[in-house]
């Protein structure tokens, strides 16, 4: 290593750990969205370290503020009509590259550095899929379960009415998450096409096809997983085939991503929700998960229903001491830690691919890399929802609506060249096999790069 390369070096990590200190000051009660950026900002050394320029316009001082953060109150009437009040929010995190896009997520637990830490890591992930759009996310901690269908409509309705005014196909698109399917994003699109008085269907994906939804867009998440953990595999000379596969949640990202694998022949034993997780030594019996949550939005404990023979087990992570070759998070945010990452290793896992967004901790990352588990993260191998509803958006802007087909085949090139682009980023700056760093990498550069040449506001 030459001198000028050693000095770049200290003077990016230098730099890093000033933003960060700075960072953790100014959000010391966001753990989330610190948790985020943490990863985030210490993967970047080697890039900036050759890329002076952007210390030069402190773009990682900037990429960490967000343009704006919208808080709202969403009043509502139940059905005993009572005005229940909830929080609304929208962060509009970064539109150098398109309009800000992301999810709105429904859950109780939705607050502001869980929207932040959100928003900030589909920055780069919607870089990643080469798709023009910005990153955002929003939601509220409004709790849909137990809510009957009238109180759902009424609360999107009282949601998208403040909403309306911050969002529009060239502003800010968002789409479902946690607790929004298609039935919620129907309301709220809905709403705002009243309030504004047109027909703009690309400000919401996530639609319905008949109005305006991409097919293969509730596959979008879980199949582009599995593509990109094919392409994993590939790499290790590897394929689905007969191996056994652990899925935690059984919701929309969990559902078609057992779908997918089991179409590649791989055994999926085991699925969760929040209550507990059900193990099915035989293979799960996947028309039975989409009856109990699609179709009956049950738990999935009543899957023992069905196939009498499998085990329910109350509480969600002991699911990671189920053996397997492949695990599959597809629930939330932490829910493998770096007791689970170690029983992982143990039981000989090889492979984990991240369907929800930072569902492994630091911690768990860290046992990952040094016990030669290859990783996929989260904003790599998620992105396959984001990237469809940016082909959503393609329809949306030219009236036009494509087939199943056409819009899966461009999900698994677009999975594929994500795959090739972060393991091509990690190699070029040292460090080979290593896909947080090199998506990390692919992602910000064009973002920076864009920051860069936008100059300073
Ligand atoms: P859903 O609401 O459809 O399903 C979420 C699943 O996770 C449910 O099975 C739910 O169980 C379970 N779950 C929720 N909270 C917890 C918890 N604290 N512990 C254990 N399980 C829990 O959401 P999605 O499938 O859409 O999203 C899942 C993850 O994927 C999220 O991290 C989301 O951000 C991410 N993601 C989603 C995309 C999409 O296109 N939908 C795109 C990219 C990322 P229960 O039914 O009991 O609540």
């Amino acid at each position: 290593m030459t001198t000028s390369v050693m000095t770049n070096d200290t003077r990016a990590k230098e730099y890093i750990n000033s933003v960060f200190e700075q960072l953790k000051q100014k959000n010391a009660h966001q753990p989330e969205f610190l948790q985020a950026a943490e990863e985030i900002l210490f993967s970047l050394t080697p890039v900036v370290a050759q890329h002076p320029e952007y210390i030069e316009h402190n773009i990682l001082s900037r990429i960490v503020e967000p343009d704006r953060i919208i808080s709202f109150r969403v009043a509502w009437q139940d059905d005993n009509n009572q005005v229940q009040v909830n929080r609304g929010y929208r962060i509009q995190f970064n539109n150098v590259i398109g309009p800000y896009k992301g999810g709105l997520r429904f859950h109780p637990t939705v607050n502001e550095s869980i929207m932040k830490f959100l928003a900030f890591e589909q920055i780069f992930k919607n870089a990643l899929t080469g798709q023009p759009i910005g990153g955002g996310k929003g939601g509220s901690d409004f709790n849909p379960k137990g809510k009957s269908d009238a109180e759902i409509m009424r609360f999107c309705q009282a949601f998208m009415s403040e909403l309306y005014r911050h969002i529009g196909p060239d502003v800010d698109v968002p789409a479902g998450d946690i607790g929004v399917g298609a039935r919620e994003v129907g309301f709220m699109w809905g709403q705002y096409k009243r309030l504004r008085g047109a027909y703009e269907a690309g400000v919401l994906t996530g639609k319905k096809p008949g109005y305006g939804g991409s097919l293969a867009r509730k596959e979008a998440t879980g199949y582009g997983l599995v593509y990109f953990t094919a392409e994993m595999l590939r790499e290790k000379g590897e394929s689905f085939l007969n191996k056994t596969v652990v899925v935690s949640g059984s919701g929309n990202v969990a559902i078609y991503a057992i779908e997918k694998a089991q179409h590649y022949g791989a055994k999926v034993v085991a699925c969760s929700d929040s209550a507990g997780y059900i193990y099915d030594p035989e293979g799960i019996d996947l028309a039975a998960v989409k009856e109990i949550k699609e179709v009956k939005g049950d738990r999935i404990h009543t899957y023992l229903n069905y196939r009498p023979n499998a085990e329910y087990h109350e509480g969600c992570t002991s699911i990671w001491t189920i053996p397997c070759d492949i695990a599959l998070p597809c629930a939330t945010q932490n829910e493998i830690n770096s007791e689970s990452a170690r029983i992982l290793v143990a039981n000989g896992t090889k492979f984990v691919a991240e369907g929800a967004n930072m569902p492994s901790d630091l911690e768990a990352i860290n046992i990952y890399l040094e016990n030669d588990i290859y990783f996929g993260p989260a904003k790599a191998a998620n992105a396959g929802g984001v990237a469809v509803s940016a082909l959503e958006m393609a329809q949306n802007s030219s009236r036009t609506a494509w087939s199943f087909n056409k819009v899966d085949e461009k999900l698994q090139d677009i999975m594929k060249s994500i795959y090739t682009e972060s393991k091509e980023a990690a190699e070029k700056y040292g460090y080979a096999g290593n896909l947080v760093v090199g998506s990390n990498i692919a992602g910000f550069v064009k973002v920076a790069d864009g920051m860069v040449a936008e100059g300073v506001y």
